[in-house]
């Protein structure tokens, strides 16, 4: 028998111990401005140049945290290095899956990237950091280059639809996984969220590894609550020698 296919899940627990806040969480950057969610609201971010502005602003704040891959990140590239077949689906948006040496066409970013930034009217894809150098510089809302449109980081955002490839990218490994890891997410946003059954009714075996309850536990095979940066190393490692 080959080695099993293994798909990592994960959202933002997984990127914790990175540095990097759960912007909706109590002490949240977003909690800090009361209209934040105008922030990452599409119709918002296009129709107020003083929402782009502070929208860049909060960018250059996450940026400037110089968030580094944790031992979770480095468990699921060694696991792929090692030779056993890996993909990940992230809610993350901060590419520190890729950092740690995963390769990127073996991850599915379900809400995209905070390290691109796309054009809203010819789509074109550019550097987050060249965008920061710009406001750094002084241009509180850089336009495209190329065409003058507006730039928005290439995240979704709320009122934007999940990319329809990557998302059936993620249903057909989903449903083609041995073993389905869902990390440090309580699978509540959908349709991401339901990746985790997908994966159970095709006979993946389903590992939760969470703080909180997920509305996904009864389903699971396994429920491991321990500390992501310690619990996922060594369930990996687990599986990697094959000893279940
Ligand atoms: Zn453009």
């Amino acid at each position: 028998m080959g080695k099993p296919l293994v798909v990592v899940f994960s959202g933002a627990g997984m990127s914790t111990d990175s540095g990097i806040p759960d912007y909706r969480g109590p002490q949240g950057l977003w909690r800090r401005e009361p209209d934040a969610e105008k922030l990452v609201t599409y119709e918002h971010y296009m129709a107020d140049a003083d929402v782009r502005r502070r929208s860049w602003l909060m960018r250059a704040e996450i940026g400037a945290l110089g968030a580094r891959p944790n031992a979770a990140h480095r468990a699921v590239a060694e696991l792929e290095r090692d030779g056993t077949p890996v993909r990940v689906i992230t809610q993350n948006v901060d590419g520190l899956q890729q950092l740690a040496g995963m390769p990127a066409r073996k991850v599915f970013e379900l809400h995209g990237s905070a390290r691109s930034v796309v054009c809203t009217r010819c789509h074109v894809r550019s550097d987050m950091a060249d965008a920061l150098a710009r406001v750094a510089a002084g241009e509180p809302d850089p336009a495209c280059t190329a065409c003058g449109g507006i730039l928005k980081a290439a995240t979704v955002m709320f009122g934007e639809h999940l990319d329809p490839e990557v998302l059936a990218q993620a249903v057909a490994v989903a449903k083609g996984c041995d073993v389905f890891i869902a990390v440090g997410t309580t699978l509540q946003v959908q349709p991401a969220a339901s990746l985790a059954g997908m994966a159970a009714e095709h006979g993946a075996r389903l590992i939760i590894v969470n703080a909180e309850e997920t509305p996904y536990d009864p389903l699971a095979d396994e429920v491991i609550r321990e500390p992501i940066g310690t619990a996922l190393p060594k369930l990996l490692s687990r599986l990697a020698a094959g000893q279940d």
